[in-house]
């Protein structure tokens, strides 16, 4: 009888598969919308579409990384159990490593991880916007957030002038969360899974991306923000974007897998400019034109 008799275990992070088609399709509909903004005037809000898609893609990213923080404990780490901090949890399992920048990367997994609740815990802020009849340039803007919303470490995390997170720039204003917050997140979920494949090697950070863009496969997270980095519209977030990618880059380099390609280190080993490695059969700068190209 017991030779008829399949015995099988699972375990259940169903959140992996948000990386899947969900989060990249709300990129590309954040995208859309972002795109479509006029980036010489200033807004207190980006638009529903854009807010809707950005937030829920933010929010879906970060439950991707809880699931990897529960699944690579019960892989590796089965006599702990997992705690309430998941960023903790994450850089715990790399603490051993020598000059590893630990409490950089809790802030950074952390500033995500408090927009995501900026998203889901719904907070609230009176806006205040006065404007000019004739063109509707705005003239004044108060924010105020209401009491009740937000904890000490999100006042420790957000600068409360800029309403921005102190080393990512992501925006805590809901209304203003958009395609350049998920853009980050999955630019911080893209880091983490570097620095995991590199210690622990592949398969204990796992994410798969089913998305075809201009006829082209993607075949992992890099690709995917290069492809809309190359894009972007906003001056200053492309700016703002290189100079995450340097700081970043140069802080966690060694600690990022040599074989794969992340994006914070995606660079042109000719001139340095970010964003060289386009699809697997082609990487071009847009900057100096160094191209390699892999006979398809
Ligand atoms: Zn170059």
């Amino acid at each position: 009888m017991s030779d008829n008799v399949q015995k099988e275990r699972y375990i259940t992070p169903i959140a992996i598969g948000f990386m899947t088609t969900i989060v990249p399709d709300f990129l590309k509909e954040a995208f859309d919308a972002y795109h479509k903004r006029d980036f010489t005037r200033d807004y207190w809000q980006v638009s529903s579409w854009e807010q809707w898609y950005g937030g829920a893609g933010v929010a879906l990213t970060v439950s991707a990384i809880e699931a990897n923080r529960n699944r690579f404990f019960y892989m590796k780490l089965k006599d702990k159990t997992p705690s309430r901090d998941v960023c903790q949890d994450i850089v715990g399992v790399l603490s051993h490593l020598n000059e590893f920048p630990a409490n950089t990367l809790v802030a950074l997994i952390s500033e995500v991880f408090t927009v995501r609740n900026v998203i889901l815990h719904s907070h609230i802020y009176e806006i205040d916007a006065e404007f000019t009849l004739a063109d509707w340039e705005m003239i004044d803007l108060k924010r105020t957030k209401l009491a009740g919303y937000g904890n000490s470490k999100f006042e420790n995390l957000v600068d409360s002038n800029s309403l921005k997170t102190k080393l990512l720039g992501m925006n805590v204003l809901p209304a203003r969360i958009g395609f350049e917050e998920l853009f980050t997140a999955l630019l911080v979920f893209d880091l983490i899974v570097g620095i995991i494949q590199k210690i622990h090697g592949k398969g204990y950070f796992l994410y798969r991306i089913h998305q075809e863009l201009d006829s082209n496969w993607v075949n992992n997270l890099c690709e995917l923000l290069t492809y809309y980095f190359d894009q972007i519209p906003s001056n200053s977030f492309k700016t703002h974007t290189k100079s995450l990618a340097s700081e970043f880059g140069s802080t966690f380099r060694s600690f990022l897998g040599d074989e794969e390609r992340y994006f914070i280190t995606n660079t042109c080993p000719k001139c340095g400019s970010l964003g060289f490695h386009k699809w697997w059969h082609l990487s071009h700068c847009t900057s100096c034109n160094a191209t390699i190209r892999v006979q398809r």
